[in-house]
């Protein structure tokens, strides 16, 4: 049974995905599910002003999920540079996972993991360990 998820207000960005129930570590919490797009179209998506924000989860350079489009709630989970969930992909899917015990009402968060070379966003996670961007590191 998928772990119960509520959307609500988050401090870190926008609208943020909680608990409903405690989760244990471990557990995947839900399919990064959506519309299935090509590279070209997933930039063009990322570009267009009139979204809210970014939801293409990229599987390769050649594919991409967009979850605005037929998405869950997965696209509400925040990016925190210490986050409580990870990616878990299984050949061309993508499940997010709980990487510890999640507490009622505890918000799920991710690291986006930004392409070190592509345009920087800036981190306001709060996280002690907050590397101030959403993206990784240059190697
Ligand atoms: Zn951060």
């Amino acid at each position: 049974m998928e772990p119960q998820l509520r959307i609500d207000y988050s401090p870190i960005h926008g609208l943020g995905c909680y608990a409903a129930a405690p989760i244990s570590s471990g557990v995947r919490v839900r399919e990064y599910i959506g519309e299935r797009i090509p590279a070209a179209e997933a930039i063009r998506r990322e570009a267009d002003t009139t979204r809210p924000a970014i939801f293409t989860l990229w599987l390769d350079e050649e594919r991409a999920i967009d979850g605005w489009v037929g998405g869950n709630e997965s696209i509400y989970i925040n990016h925190c540079c210490e986050p409580n969930c990870d990616w878990d992909f299984e050949e061309d899917r993508a499940f997010i996972v709980t990487v510890r015990d999640i507490a009622l009402d505890e918000e799920l968060t991710i690291d986006y993991a930004y392409d070190a070379n592509g345009p920087k966003e800036r981190c306001g996670c709060g996280a002690t360990a907050c590397r101030g961007t959403l993206n990784v590191p240059a190697e």
